[in-house]
């Protein structure tokens, strides 16, 4: 069956215009071919159609900053977890990847730690799951974000090509370019460094700035030469100032942001990737005694920081994409990201974010993130209006259809 008519929903189109109550979208081929009121579309001869009379239909969501890999317990990416064989890695990567889609994913970029032979199995459709971008290991200095050992463990990190990424530990401008062009070989679309401390290292400082320009710019000028480019965790604005100067295209969470910074970020053309849902879910698991004490204490000078960063990188005109972060086996919400968002530069912009910014992000402009003739046809339906209440996104529960390249991959409405 090659025609698919998705008859009156109301229509989001991700690109921030106003919604479209009684629109119709007849899918041909894989791509969106035909965009028009309900009456105005010919229902096909031989197609399908799928009445949408009461729900909501956009554009498929997309992370950019998701860890499919992150099962560890102590939730570093690409970690299985200590007792787990790589089989229960495998398996529990994949219910993460399955998972995202179910909940309305169609396109996610992965921030570091799955390996990209996963996206590669999603691609060949052995595994049903979004379209996966993977940067593969993250590059980290010694002692910094990726460095995940305890102060007195000098046991070498170790990955698993085709299945484990573990992060690269790798010093001086040589060794950098040598893991990027690794990285690259082994199937990356971009390549991941981290630029500053973080939350859940035993190691770094916070406001610690790691890699210098010259470093960075290696794994920058190894990314530009196969096309590709790199994203940088960066928690303050110094580093991220480090990143900028070295080149990098995506800078992720920009935590504690100054707006010097914020206008130095726009004036670069670079994207600002903010991860409010994964501070808000270790905080959770802060209460729950589930962090280390380091954790805890860098927790807490992020949580109050971000959304004020979030609001003044959209109030300098910064190009914001949407990201989660969210880490560990069984990842679910994933769309809560937007609520949390949208209490910062509201609902509809929170939905741009994670559509059409997103697709600029990725480089996909031109087949996703927007519902517009020829473009790939990855879309869902939601069971009420998100603009009135955007948490419907954080719930699977509300997204009844999700179609991926004009393939319908969940069905649940009630007919
Ligand atoms: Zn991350």
């Amino acid at each position: 069956m090659d025609e698919l008519l998705l008859h009156n929903a109301t229509l989001i189109d991700g690109t921030g215009a106003d919604p479209r109550p009684g629109t119709s979208v007849l899918v041909e081929k894989g791509l969106i071919r035909q965009i028009g009121s309900s009456e105005s579309i010919t229902p096909p001869r031989d197609g399908r159609v799928i009445d949408l009379n009461g729900l909501t239909l956009m554009p498929g969501l997309t992370d950019a900053h998701v860890h499919f890999g992150a099962l560890g317990a102590n939730a570093f990416a690409g970690s299985p977890g200590d007792d787990d064989s790589l089989a229960a890695y495998v398996i529990g990567v994949v219910e993460n990847i399955e998972l995202a889609l179910q909940e309305g994913f169609t396109t996610v970029r992965d921030a570091g730690g799955l390996d990209p032979a996963f996206a590669r199995a999603v691609e060949q459709g052995l595994i049903r799951g979004p379209r996966i971008l993977p940067s593969g290991s993250h590059l980290s200095q010694t002692g910094g974000h990726g460095d995940r050992r305890d102060r007195y463990d000098e046991r070498p990190i170790v990955s698993v090509p085709g299945i484990l990424a573990a992060p690269v530990l790798v010093d001086g401008v040589d060794q950098v370019r040598l893991a990027a062009r690794q990285q690259l070989r082994l199937g990356s679309t971009q390549v991941k460094v981290m630029a500053s401390g973080g939350v859940m290292s035993p190691i770094d400082a916070l406001e610690s700035i790691q890699f210098t320009v010259e470093e960075m710019h290696a794994a920058v000028h190894e990314a530009e030469m196969a096309g590709k480019y790199v994203v940088a965790h960066c928690h303050t604005s110094p580093s991220i100032n480090n990143a900028l100067a070295a080149g990098v295209r995506s800078i992720e969470h920009g935590s504690i942001l100054d707006e010097a910074t914020a206008n130095a970020i726009l004036n670069q053309g670079a994207f600002m990737i903010p991860t409010l849902l994964v501070i808000e879910t270790l905080a959770k698991w802060a209460e729950a005694g589930d962090i280390p004490h380091y954790g805890q204490m860098k927790l807490a000078q992020v949580r109050t920081q971000m959304p004020l960063s979030v609001e003044l990188a959209a109030s300098a005109g910064v190009l914001l994409g949407s990201g989660t972060d969210i880490l560990g086996p069984g990842q679910t919400g994933r769309g809560e990201e937007l609520a949390l968002k949208a209490r910062v530069i509201g609902p509809m912009k929170a939905i741009v974010s994670a559509t059409t910014t997103n697709a600029r992000l990725f480089r996909l402009e031109d087949s996703i993130g927007k519902v517009s003739e020829g473009m790939d046809a990855d879309l869902i339906a939601i069971s009420g209006d998100p603009i009135s209440d955007i948490s419907l996104l954080g719930n699977g529960k509300n997204i009844p259809l999700v179609i991926k390249g004009g393939q319908v991959v969940k069905e649940s409405l009630q007919t």
